[in-house]
């Protein structure tokens, strides 16, 4: 009679079991984000880290351009003052270096680890930089649209029955950074390349301003925003209040959206707030609140937003209103670090190892559930000249949370605000497990505050008081 009953209990429990792995992958759908690959098609093994690895002493560049001397007499003209920060012992091999941007067999593992990974995923978000950090005097709006095309055709080639959701990102212009109004020959050619990805009326908005929207199942929006209208290296918008219409878009469209009962992603390449990686606001002042005041009324719909830009892993909490920033957040913004490595010569910020990231969400209420950072070890890779693509870290797991909403990664904030190893990992997970020197107390500060207060005034207060 015992055993019969241990073998109930036993059923039971597998059958509890099995229904529960059933219906979360029943109802567990898989997303890509790619993003910032910066892939340099100028790349060379044994190239001079301290010139991008584009030079090999007495070896002509890969297009056949000297342009060494110019890159020297250039950064000796503009930064008398400013120290070049070259990474020490470090070298061009085949699979990157972390003084450059990614070679072709980086690139290529990275496609090639993502089918093996989830070959099947439902859709793709990718926000964009595509092109490598050139000069301006090496660069063109050909080379420009040439790296936004290949990246597309590669995307397509490696996932060919896969719906892509694209963002234009800072390096996605030339000269860099600047995206003026449309129609523009930038809008004009990715609206011809992204138009296998995109509706009619979504290609007349990216035509016109870089910006659109799907509806990806009923129920399901993504809205695809251009944030380099805002961003500080942007000159080009600096005297608009609304660039291309965007802010007033984004209001009808959100107001429709509610109306219907849908539920949006929202998605861009340059994020609002504070760069903490970089110590510097991404957008111009007068943009950064207005564009988070832009979803304050949708805090409802709106489940999460998906950035690139900064190549660091990182998420940012947000308030309906900057004065709310002592309570509660309403809504939660993801981060994902980039492909390329490539540690900034200018600025004192480490590198970051390469990065893949998979988002889980919910196929019947969108929300989202968890995701996968997966990362490869670019030290180890220089060395066994392979690379091996891991996983780094789950989300869900690390930041001891049910699910990925504004209310559970507030409180995995208060647990990296109040447990000092969790603070650690996060930072060392900011530069996808590159080891950084440890965080100070103004280190920390700006940590915290980065992701408590994206609003300039709450993030003023908070690095004062935390
Ligand atoms: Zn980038």
């Amino acid at each position: 009679m015992r055993n019969i009953s241990l073998l109930l209990l036993l059923c039971i429990y597998l059958s509890i079991d099995i229904s529960f792995s059933l219906s979360s992958s029943l109802f567990n759908g898989k997303i890509w984000h790619i993003t910032d690959t910066h892939y340099d098609f100028l790349y060379q093994t044994g190239g001079d880290t301290t010139k991008q690895c584009r030079e090999v002493p007495g070896k002509k560049t890969v297009d056949g351009i000297v342009y060494s001397k110019k890159f020297e007499n250039d950064n000796n003209n503009k930064n008398n003052n400013i120290n070049i920060i070259h990474h020490p012992n470090d070298t061009a091999s085949a699979v990157g270096s972390y003084s450059c941007d990614t070679p072709y067999e980086l690139l290529i593992s990275s496609f090639e680890a993502m089918v093996k990974i989830e070959p099947n995923p439902d859709f793709i978000i990718w926000t964009g930089d595509d092109p490598p950090h050139f000069e301006t005097y090496q660069l063109n709006q050909s080379l420009v649209l040439q790296s936004i095309s290949n990246m597309t055709e590669l995307i397509k080639y490696y996932f060919p029955d896969t719906r892509v959701y694209p963002s234009i990102g800072n390096h996605d212009s030339f000269p860099e950074h600047q995206i003026p109004i449309g129609p523009n020959w930038l809008f004009d050619a990715i609206t011809e390349y992204w138009s296998p990805f995109l509706t009619n009326s979504s290609l007349e908005t990216l035509q016109y301003g870089g910006y659109y929207t799907e509806l990806v199942e009923p129920g399901f929006r993504i809205v695809s925003l251009n944030t380099v209208f805002y961003y500080t290296q942007n000159k080009q918008c600096l005297n608009l209040t609304d660039p291309a219409g965007q802010f007033a878009w984004l209001n009808s469209t959100l107001y429709q959206a509610k109306l219907n009962n849908e539920l949006v992603w929202i998605i861009g390449h340059v994020p609002p707030g504070y760069n903490e990686k970089y110590d510097i606001y991404n957008f111009h002042k007068q943009f950064n609140d207005i564009y988070l005041e832009a979803f304050s009324d949708y805090s409802d719909i709106i489940v999460a937003h998906f950035y690139g830009h900064e190549h660091s892993d990182a998420f940012r909490l947000y308030y309906d209103r900057p004065s709310m920033g002592e309570d509660f957040p309403t809504g939660i913004m993801f981060l994902t670090p980039s492909l390329t490595p490539w540690q900034n010569p200018w600025v004192p910020a480490p590198p970051n190892n390469p990065s893949l990231r998979l988002y889980h969400y919910n196929y019947t209420d969108f929300t989202l559930l968890d995701y996968d950072q997966y990362w490869t070890n670019l030290t180890d890779n220089i060395k066994t000249n392979e690379i091996n693509w891991m996983l780094e870290y789950r989300a869900r797991e690390f930041y001891h949370v049910e699910a990925l909403d504004h209310i559970s990664m507030y409180e995995a904030y208060l647990l990296i605000e109040q447990v000092p190893e969790m603070l650690d990992t996060y930072k060392l997970y900011n530069s996808v497990s590159y080891p950084s020197k440890g965080c100070d107390d103004v280190c920390k500060r700006i940590q915290l505050c980065s992701i408590r207060h994206p609003f300039v005034k709450g993030f003023k207060t908070c690095l004062v008081s935390v």
